[in-house]
């Protein structure tokens, strides 16, 4: 199955090198509120996955939602001028950033929107999305976004797209998983986000014993210590025979985390220092299959 860039299709072999949760270009309606998580200037965007592209990345999946400030025309251009592959998003996140609109269309309305994006591209821009996004509060799964989950679910499974969802500090993937099941959709093209934010890999374990992968998606927050605690988890779900399922990504949507900003500690993290500190721990081969193996087997469903 070919995958859908902001480019057009490429063959699954050439993803390479994947980052599964980023974001490029993020502009949210209200600005003064999530100014840190404003990324809607493309020239820093381009600078910074230059970096990721230097250190041998490809592939970046933007996992910006409809309605949160995605933007598929910007995103066509980082990618232009990085030269690196940009994947996009159709779908939801959890119930604060559900669109204004979602009340008031009909299921059978949302649906049709959805899959119009898959079919026919966003918009005037054309881009057809890769992956479609389902999230859950904190703690919780809102009525509204289990019928998020109940609309959007039959439409990935008939364009066989993956769901790659948002858990908020990682809580609610088991309920996740028995949402997404009721709605038949097979859990092995089925990523969980954030879950690494729980530091719990008891849980991490059951969510992928499922048939679930795990986006791995919160290193470099802990610089000073070399990201310890979540090497340390890493290779135990490794260990523990998981290393099939865990996709490694940054998550990294945020000026403070940008190097182009100023920030760190900078896309290109997860293939450099971190790189060197998780190949004390476990072989280059489970590291590799984090990176390219995991998340093109979760982007391609053939
Ligand atoms: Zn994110």
């Amino acid at each position: 199955m070919m995958i859908n860039t902001v480019l057009g299709e490429v063959s699954p072999q050439d993803l390479g090198t994947t980052y599964i949760h980023e974001h490029l270009y993020v502009s949210p309606d209200e600005l003064a509120r999530y100014y840190d998580y404003t990324l809607d200037v493309p020239s820093k965007s381009i600078e910074e996955a230059k970096l990721f592209k230097a250190a041998g990345g490809r592939t970046i999946v933007d996992m910006t939602p409809l309605a949160y400030g995605r933007n598929p025309e910007a995103l066509r251009f980082i990618s232009q001028h990085a030269g690196i592959n940009v994947l996009c998003i159709t779908g939801f996140h959890k119930d604060l950033w559900l669109p204004r609109w979602f009340d008031n269309l009909s299921d059978e309305e949302i649906s049709c929107e959805l899959t119009r994006e898959i079919e026919d591209g966003i918009g005037f821009s054309k881009v057809k999305p890769a992956a479609v996004k389902i999230g859950t509060s904190l703690g919780k799964v809102t009525e509204r976004e289990k019928r998020a989950i109940r609309i959007a679910t039959p439409v990935a499974l008939r364009h066989h797209l993956p769901i790659i969802t948002h858990c908020d500090k990682g809580t609610m993937g088991l309920e996740q998983l028995d949402l997404l099941e009721a709605q038949g959709m097979d859990l092995s093209h089925v990523c969980l986000s954030h879950t690494d934010l729980t530091l719990d890999s008891a849980y991490m374990k059951s969510l992928m014993s499922r048939g679930a992968f795990l986006s791995f998606d919160h290193v470099g927050r802990d610089l000073a210590a070399r990201d310890a605690n979540r090497v340390r988890i890493l290779k135990d779900l490794i260990t523990s025979g998981f290393g099939d399922q865990i996709c490694l990504a940054g998550d990294m949507g945020k000026k403070n985390y940008f190097k182009s900003y100023g920030g760190a500690p900078g896309l290109d993290y997860i293939l450099t220092d971190l790189k060197e500190y998780l190949l004390d721990e476990i072989g280059e081969e489970d590291y590799w299959k984090m990176l390219i193996d995991n998340p093109r087997n979760v982007l391609d469903w053939s």
